[in-house]
């Protein structure tokens, strides 16, 4: 019998305990916690995340700076303001919803934010200092997955572990954390000679593909505990993830929903870590 790893109940534990660590900051350092979230353009999908991250900053007490500037904005103009949030005092994370629109050279802007305000963890630092297994602002959507496997005492060391996607914001350092609690860990992407077989040897399958329903239940071992990051549209254009969770749940031990698992937790995260930049500037 497969146990759903119910990614909603864990975030809103995880959130109060933010909450009451965020009260006890601002009550010992008599100041605020603040997130700059920067979005250029008027993407629809980003105006929902930004609104999203906007309203759990509120919900645990951590001010929010939102910047919407509008698509046409130069890239200097992004830079200055960067550059602005980064020598705030009042700023402790800086996030910059992307993408950004074309004619912005992105790795330029996100070079801007300093190390110890970059939240999201997608610097070269932070990724250099999570291949070292060193302390650092690791990037949400992995580090909430981690957090999810700890809540369900799922044992991670010495388990066989498949990370399909090598993205520097999801596979890579999904890839890293697992090898740093000492799993055996095997990266899969779109050029694998035969990722069925790579799949059929994991005793933890984490899907970071961006394809619908990709991940079919000949594809999965028995017992594995399976972890679903994508968001996708399935052909009735209904939210769902990678993984073929109807045809795969019967297979598993423990299975992530689409939605109410991974995603609940990847803005959790964000908040985690803006509360960590904080109490790091204090230390
Ligand atoms: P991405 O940058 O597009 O990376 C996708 C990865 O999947 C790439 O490494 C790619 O391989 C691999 N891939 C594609 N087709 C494949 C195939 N047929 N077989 C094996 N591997 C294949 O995507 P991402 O940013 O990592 O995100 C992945 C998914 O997670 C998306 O659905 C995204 O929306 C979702 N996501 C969810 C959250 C959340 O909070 N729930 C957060 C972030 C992302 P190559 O490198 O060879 O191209």
């Amino acid at each position: 019998m497969y146990k759903i790893i119910d990614g909603k109940k864990i975030a809103v534990e995880m959130r109060q305990n933010i909450k009451n660590c965020v009260n006890e900051y601002k009550r010992r350092y008599a100041a605020e916690i603040g997130l700059a979230v920067v979005m250029v353009g008027d993407n629809q999908a980003s105006q929902v995340y930004v609104r999203n991250k906007i309203k759990a900053c509120e919900e645990v007490g951590i001010k929010s700076f939102a910047y919407y500037l509008p698509e046409e904005t130069p890239q200097k103009e992004l830079e200055e303001l960067i550059c602005e949030l980064a020598a705030n005092d009042s700023i402790n994370g800086i996030l910059v919803q992307l993408p950004l629109p074309k004619h912005f050279d992105s790795e330029k802007i996100l070079k801007l934010i300093p190390v110890e305000k970059d939240v999201d963890g997608f610097s070269a630092e932070n990724l250099g200092m999570l291949s070292q297994n060193n302390e650092c602002l690791t990037s949400c959507t992995p580090n909430g997955i981690m957090k999810m496997l700890e809540h369900e005492n799922i044992s991670v060391c010495g388990k066989k572990a498949v990370v399909i996607g090598r993205s520097n914001i999801v596979g890579k350092p999904m890839a890293m954390l697992l090898l740093n609690a000492d799993a055996t860990v095997t990266v899969c992407h779109s050029k694998t000679a035969n990722l069925k077989a790579e799949c059929l040897e994991a005793d933890i399958l984490i899907a970071a593909i961006g394809k619908a329903k990709f991940i079919k239940s000949d594809m999965v071992k028995d017992e594995a505990v399976v972890i679903d990051v994508g968001m996708n549209r399935d052909e009735n254009g209904k939210l769902c993830g990678d993984v073929d969770y109807e045809a795969v749940k019967e297979k598993c031990s423990y299975i992530t929903p689409v939605p109410g698992g991974v995603g609940p937790m990847t803005i959790t995260m964000l908040l985690y870590n803006t509360y960590t930049a904080a109490v790091r500037s204090r230390n």
